[in-house]
């Protein structure tokens, strides 16, 4: 009775999965999680390219590749992909991260076998149906969604952040999106060459999770990929060769930068970034809870002194984000009144003072029910859940990576959180931008533009 009551407590905890992990000849890795909640199916399939593998000349070819996975297969006709699948009840999309690219979908369970033949017809046979006027149209959609990406308020803000935050030779230094002389220059050999480098199955996650029986469906997953050809691994520390290595702690460029961009916006933005180590870093969890006691409503340091009490900015935030490789730990705020350089000092205040006066208890308490929630958040729906699997699997090589980091986000003290901020918010390691209205003179003092080709 009481082994039965601590097993259904378990299988109760959202942040638990007892999805199963499989091995195909080809090295395609499939992991499945059975959820009988509604009639639909939850597909991952994420490949291990991104931006940081990008070689020189080749910026934006792996957000390209998003583009052209949809434009037709061996046995997928152009806009095949879209319409087959809706017609079967289904939608889809996919996102390119400087880490990954990752395709989901969602349909109603009868249309597995649809989804696995669109899915492995592309992983296997994409260059079947990938010739030069498919290429020339989707070099002319990348580059507008670029312009139309950049021209909104605040469009390029992150980019800028990036390039301000990593050395030009650096895998994170330039943008996702690519530039436009490069994205304009793709020519189809290379770009069947890139292709050929990454999707491959031994590069690839394939994750399921809905209503499904786990060895039927893995029966369909083989049936569907066994004939997509497999030549072996792909190789990320060539591409990342040479590229900024990071030894030790950060920070790792000690090249602290102000930077500005004008903008079509209405008031003054300022974003002040550390770095902090990449995710899965052992520091990572008394991060979280930093980021959580700095910001997150009235009662938060970095809010209350530049929102609540002293009504600085229209708004203020902190929040920790990482990469494979790196993270950042970024505070930023937008106002109308002053100018940004009493943000910036206020900023520094606040962080100075977590040494003076680290959380007390009850601040560790909210920190930490707020990331809880969050972490069950993420591990709601199918979707989430099968997103949330396929970025455990990548970063441990394991389904289940969020009870881990709860149990240590449990266990972090106050002496950790003044510790992590000593070490990581340090004058070395910060970089500013400013954003401001065109001609306005409130940007930090020194700031320089940053031009992003
Ligand atoms: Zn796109």
């Amino acid at each position: 009775m009481l082994t039965l009551l601590a097993l259904s407590a378990l299988a109760a905890d959202p942040l638990v999965t007892e999805a199963s992990v499989h091995t195909l000849d080809n090295g395609l890795t499939v992991v499945l999680e059975e959820d009988t909640r509604s009639d639909t199916i939850a597909l991952h399939l994420h490949y291990g390219v991104g931006a940081r593998d990008e070689l020189a000349g080749e910026y934006g070819c792996a957000h390209l590749f998003e583009h052209l996975m949809f434009e037709g297969s061996a046995n997928v006709p152009t806009n095949a992909f879209d319409t087959w699948l809706t017609e079967a009840g289904g939608w889809n999309n996919a996102y390119t991260s400087a880490d990954e690219t990752a395709y989901h979908m969602a349909f109603p369970s009868g249309a597995l076998d649809m989804a696995l033949f669109l899915e492995s017809d592309r992983m296997g046979f994409l260059l079947a149906g990938l010739d030069q006027a498919n290429l020339d149209n989707q070099i002319k959609v990348v580059l507008q969604e670029r312009a139309e990406g950049y021209a909104n308020p605040h469009g390029r803000d992150f980019d800028a952040l990036g390039k301000l935050q990593h050395p030009v030779e650096d895998p994170y230094h330039h943008s996702v999106i690519g530039t436009v002389a490069d994205v304009e220059g793709f020519q189809i050999d290379a770009v069947r060459d890139f292709w050929t480098r990454w999707y491959r199955p031994e590069n690839a996650v394939l994750v399921l999770v809905g209503n499904f029986d786990d060895e039927e469906a893995l029966a369909r997953v083989e049936h569907w990929f066994s004939d997509v050809p497999n030549p072996g691994p792909a190789d990320r520390a060539w591409s990342n060769k040479g590229k900024s290595p990071r030894g030790g702690n950060p920070p790792w460029f000690v090249t602290p930068a102000d930077g500005v961009l004008e903008d079509q916006v209405q008031d003054r933005s300022l974003y002040v970034s550390w770095q902090i180590p990449g995710q899965s870093h052992a520091d990572m969890p008394a991060l979280e809870v930093l980021s959580w006691v700095m910001s997150g409503g009235r009662g938060t340091r970095i809010d209350d002194a530049l929102y609540y009490d002293k009504n600085l900015t229209n708004d203020a935030s902190a929040f920790a984000w990482y990469s494979d490789l790196d993270g950042v730990f970024v505070v930023s705020a937008s106002t109308t009144k002053p100018k940004l350089s009493k943000i910036d000092k206020a900023i520094d205040k606040t962080v100075a003072k977590l040494s003076s006066t680290p959380p007390s208890e009850d601040e560790l308490k909210r920190a930490k029910r707020s990331i809880r929630s969050y972490l069950e958040s993420m591990m709601e729906s199918p979707e989430d859940r099968a997103e949330q699997i396929a970025a455990c699997m990548r970063m441990y090589g394991k389904p289940q990576c969020l009870d881990d980091f709860w149990t240590q986000v449990d266990a972090v003290s106050a002496d950790d959180v003044v510790r992590v901020a000593e070490q990581y918010l340090v004058p070395e390691g910060r970089v500013s931008l400013s954003v401001v209205p065109p001609g306005d003179a409130g940007a930090l003092e020194g700031a320089t533009p940053v031009e992003l080709k």
